[in-house]
């Protein structure tokens, strides 16, 4: 131990929850990715659950810990932040949604999401922007209260509630006109769009996701639905309450209306095109890319991903997203978690790279960079006065993003949720 540190050995208080939690924890002397870099012999101080100094290990001032972890052979990260999950759907070869949203109860949906959020948590993904619970209400919103009174453990979360369709976009289709069926989102047009963001809004929804566009073209295929007036009505009811909008687009007409109407992300964006992506630049439109759905979903259809070439949809896809990398448009980072199982969400951050990102990139997209798009200002960065969101992985994820498979330890607002390090 160096000099200038005092150790209280493990004194923790005891939390809640019944488990012991330490007052001041120092992560000792090595790696440190603070959100932007890799540093070498740093050390990082937490108290409570704030961070209060992150620097150069020699430089560190006379402290009292309880809480001592060692950093050798290991990196301190951020907790990683998830910026595309459905907590309240799983994959989709378990069972199809059509049936998830038509024939599970809420109580079975609420069940698995109380699952899906303790994996999430404990694979070292603190936050998540949950967008939709495609059929269940605002069960979201009321999980999130659940996590934030200590019922269960769980990320922290941006919410969307029911999100956002044009009528008659949205499914589950296929059935008899007269039959009426509960849809995956709130239909609404034209005026009725102002009242439908408020009442959601009033629900306690922290950001609109809308659908700019969907599969409802005359033969299946993905074709815009609102108009821009539409969509910047949205936006503007949405920026009144200081709230952001989360745009669904997949072809170019509707990620481009989306980024005229003022959206702050575009998910998916698999029809993006050099100029689309120049217009999000120019607008400040994050793109959230979703490459692991996709992915998914051609796998769940027969795609045997390394044996079969590469469906039209997944040579389209590394084509938009190279050409929205080469366009310089801010990526985020997420999976649209629950097409996939959850958990599993470093599934999105290794296909990132496989599309080609650089490591480091994909890891300040799954740090920093979600966290100054999703408006998470104490989030995201290791320095003094950010929150104690902070995870441990075996050797550096700037060189290999796979060893985030392996998140050691888990340390969420200054709270150990896991600790697997056998100190
Ligand atoms: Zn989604």
């Amino acid at each position: 131990m160096r000099i200038g540190i005092i150790y209280l050995g493990l004194l923790f208080g005891l939390h809640i929850d019944g488990s012991a939690q330490p007052t001041a924890s120092l992560f000792q002397n090595g790696n440190v990715f603070d959100g932007s870099d890799l540093h070498s012999n740093w050390s990082v101080l937490v108290q409570g659950n704030e961070i209060v100094y992150a620097g150069l290990a020699e430089d560190l001032p006379e402290t009292e810990v309880d809480h001592l972890i060692e950093l050798e052979g290991l990196t301190l990260l951020p907790g990683l932040i998830e910026g595309h999950s459905h907590l309240f759907l799983h994959p989709y070869d378990e069972t199809g949604w059509n049936d998830q949203v038509l024939k599970e109860s809420f109580t079975e949906r609420t069940v698995r999401a109380v699952n899906h959020a303790k994996a999430t948590l404990n694979a070292g993904i603190t936050t998540v922007r949950d967008l939709g619970t495609e059929g269940a209400a605002f069960l979201d919103v009321e999980l999130k209260q659940s996590i934030e009174k200590g019922l269960m453990p769980g990320p922290r979360m941006i919410t969307a509630g029911r999100a956002i369709v044009a009528t008659g976009s949205y499914g589950p289709k296929g059935f008899a006109s007269h039959v009426k069926v509960p849809l995956g989102a709130q239909e609404a047009d034209d005026r009725e769009l102002v009242r439908v963001v408020r009442e959601q809004i009033g629900h306690g929804v922290d950001v609109i996701k809308v659908y700019a566009d969907y599969r409802w073209g005359p033969f299946g295929q993905a074709a815009p639905t609102f108009s821009v007036e539409e969509l910047r009505s949205i936006v503007e009811t949405a920026a009144s309450s200081g709230r952001m909008v989360v745009a669904h687009a997949a072809t170019e007409e509707g990620m481009r209306r989306a980024t005229l109407a003022g959206v702050s992300t575009i998910e998916h964006g698999d029809g993006g095109t050099p100029e689309i992506f120049e217009l999000m630049v120019e607008h400040k439109v994050a793109l959230c890319p979703t490459l692991a759905a996709g992915d998914a979903i051609m796998q769940y259809r027969g795609w045997k991903k390394g044996v079969d070439p590469e469906p039209d949809r997944i040579v389209q896809k590394k084509k938009s997203f190279g050409a929205a990398l080469k366009a310089g448009v801010t990526i985020c980072a997420g999976g649209d978690v629950g097409v996939f199982t959850h958990g599993d969400n470093v599934r999105e951050l290794e296909m990132m790279v496989e599309y080609g990102m650089s490591d480091k990139d994909v890891l300040r997209s799954a740090t920093s960079v979600n966290a100054q798009v999703f408006d998470l200002s104490n989030l995201g960065k290791i320095e003094h006065g950010k929150m104690a969101d902070l995870i441990l992985v075996e050797g550096d994820p700037t060189e290999n993003i796979s060893v985030l498979r392996l998140a050691k330890f888990v340390m969420k607002d200054g709270k150990i949720i896991k600790d697997e390090l056998g100190s």
